[in-house]
């Protein structure tokens, strides 16, 4: 099994190694010079590679005297069977990718010899960093890949439901989803654990493709619910899976497909029923079906952008791409009128349901955001506080243009509907749309409608999705909050 077995090596270039260095994670395949047999997703030894001549390859560009103290020290160390490669130094333990770009995701800046013991103690650790710092709230992220130093791997909470991403070869096996499961169930005792799995993702990093679905029950849950569910089928527990460990793994239990309720577990038409519940996030109340939605369910990143927004809003209030109505919900409890805007149906469903819950009357629009903010910005429609929160138009670094002039066009709209005292919260979510271009989109848009701006709040992501010094990447998300004067 991966975990236990003899760590082959992979040598990387000097620029790779700078990276790691410079407290990155990542090393990409460009970088990487030698990892002939590397199996997929193995743990793996790092090494950076000392050229000996100048057409060695990209990692020659160190002097003379540098290479000398260099090789002088590793080849007491690590002597390389490589004629080309005269000195090595050892960077730490990576998991390896034979798929992705992103070649080395690093755990360690020293070999990790139990990789086991490691995991669980950064499942452990990723638990307490959330017992201190999140507050308000039963739905929080748990693991948020490099930002909690398990790179590639997501687990969400609501409530009593476990909802995972698996993003690298590392964390596809069984005996490494054992590993984390297990940790998981023991900490947090959740009723069900679920897999969203990502197509696109799965395809990238060559993994078989797989179903989102049930990966594990209670054992309450399997007792008191599932039998009823499955009266007339074969027992779902083969013999020697029987009580043979905590983890039971729905591709066991052939029960991928079934949707079985979670909490409350009230049957409905069919066969099917769905894993079900409930949680909250500053006093404010969602439905949430593990099976259902975008990414692993609900925008959990925006949490405390929620509760500042509310903060700030007044009057009408519009809220463009409300999903399941995570910003509207909590407008309406410091606005007089709220308006929750998408073009996705279901999200507008649960949204609905979401307001039943807590009591509120929210106006729900189907519709194209850019669409709607040009008739209604044309057609001098005003609202006191507006909330622009789209889906990240810049996937990648080739798109971050196309991306800045949608966010500069939603934004404008937005500014010529607000008057003086009017409070615009806008956000990107794209990596490659930094904070600084989303404030010089927001000065410009300014500039042409004529409005001038005051920032109240330049935000990021909540705290249970933490953002390494080190590794960019973990911060993504910007809001500001601003009132027009
Ligand atoms: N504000 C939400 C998250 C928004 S995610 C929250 O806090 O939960 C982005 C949303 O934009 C999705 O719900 C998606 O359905 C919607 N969307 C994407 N393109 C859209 C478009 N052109 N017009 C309206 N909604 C759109």
């Amino acid at each position: 099994m991966p975990i236990t077995e003899d760590q082959p090596v992979v040598t990387i270039t000097r620029r790779g190694a700078d990276r790691i260095r410079s407290a990155h994670v990542w090393v990409y395949r460009s970088d990487v010079v030698q990892a002939e047999g590397v199996s997929p997703g193995a743990v793996v030894l790092v090494q950076e590679a000392h050229k000996s001549s100048g057409n060695a390859g990209k990692s020659a560009h160190s002097t003379p005297s540098q290479r000398s103290v260099a090789q002088g020290r590793n080849r007491a160390t690590q002597p390389s069977s490589d004629t080309n490669v005269r000195a090595t130094r050892m960077l730490g333990s990576a998991f390896y990718s034979t798929a992705s770009e992103i070649a080395i995701r690093m755990i360690s800046p020293k070999p990790v010899k139990d990789v086991g013991q490691l995991i669980r103690e950064r499942v452990r650790a990723a638990i307490s960093y959330r017992e201190r710092f999140v507050k308000d709230t039963n739905a929080y992220r748990v693991i948020f890949s490099e930002g909690d130093f398990l790179p590639g791997l997501i687990v969400d909470k609501y409530n009593d439901i476990l909802s995972l991403q698996v993003l690298t070869q590392a964390w596809d096996p069984e005996p490494m989803r054992k590993l984390f499961l297990s940790e998981l169930q023991d900490a947090l005792q959740p009723k069900a654990i679920v897999e969203r799995s990502d197509p696109r993702v799965r395809r990238l990093e060559q993994l078989p493709e797989k179903e989102s679905g049930i990966v594990w029950l209670s054992p309450n849950l399997y007792t008191d619910v599932i039998p009823n569910r499955l009266s007339g089928e074969k027992p779902a527990v083969p013999e020697r899976e029987a009580g043979s460990s905590s983890v039971r793994s729905a591709a066991l239990l052939g029960m991928t497909s079934r949707r079985v309720g979670a909490t409350g577990a009230s049957p409905v038409e069919g066969s099917e029923t769905a894993i079900t519940t409930e949680f909250h996030m500053n006093g404010v109340h969602f439905v949430y079906d593990a099976l259902a939605g975008q990414k692993t369910g609900a925008f959990l990143d925006q949490r405390e952008n929620y509760a500042a927004a509310e903060k700030y809003a007044r009057g009408e209030a519009l809220d463009v791409f409300t999903y399941q109505g995570g910003f509207a919900l909590h407008l309406a409890r410091s606005c007089d009128k709220v308006t929750g805007v998408d073009s996705s149906r279901p999200a507008l469903e649960a949204a609905d349901q979401n307001a039943a819950l807590n009591g509120r009357e929210i106006e729900w629009i189907e519709a194209n955001a850019f669409d709607l903010l040009r008739d209604y910005s044309d057609s001098g429609r005003k609202y006191d506080t507006i909330v622009l929160d789209p889906p990240a138009f810049a996937k990648s670094r080739q798109t971050r243009e196309t991306a800045i002039r949608g966010y500069k066009e939603l934004n404008l709209r937005a500014l010529k509907m607000l008057p003086p005292g009017g409070i615009l919260v806008t956000c990107s979510c794209s990596y490659h749309v930094s904070a600084t271009d989303l404030l010089e989109v927001l000065s410009s848009a300014a500039l042409d409608s004529h409005r001038n701006l005051r920032i109240l709040e330049n935000r990021g992501q909540a705290k249970d999705h933490p953002s390494v010094l080190g590794v960019p990447e973990t911060a993504y998300l910007k809001c500001l909050i601003s009132v027009v004067s």
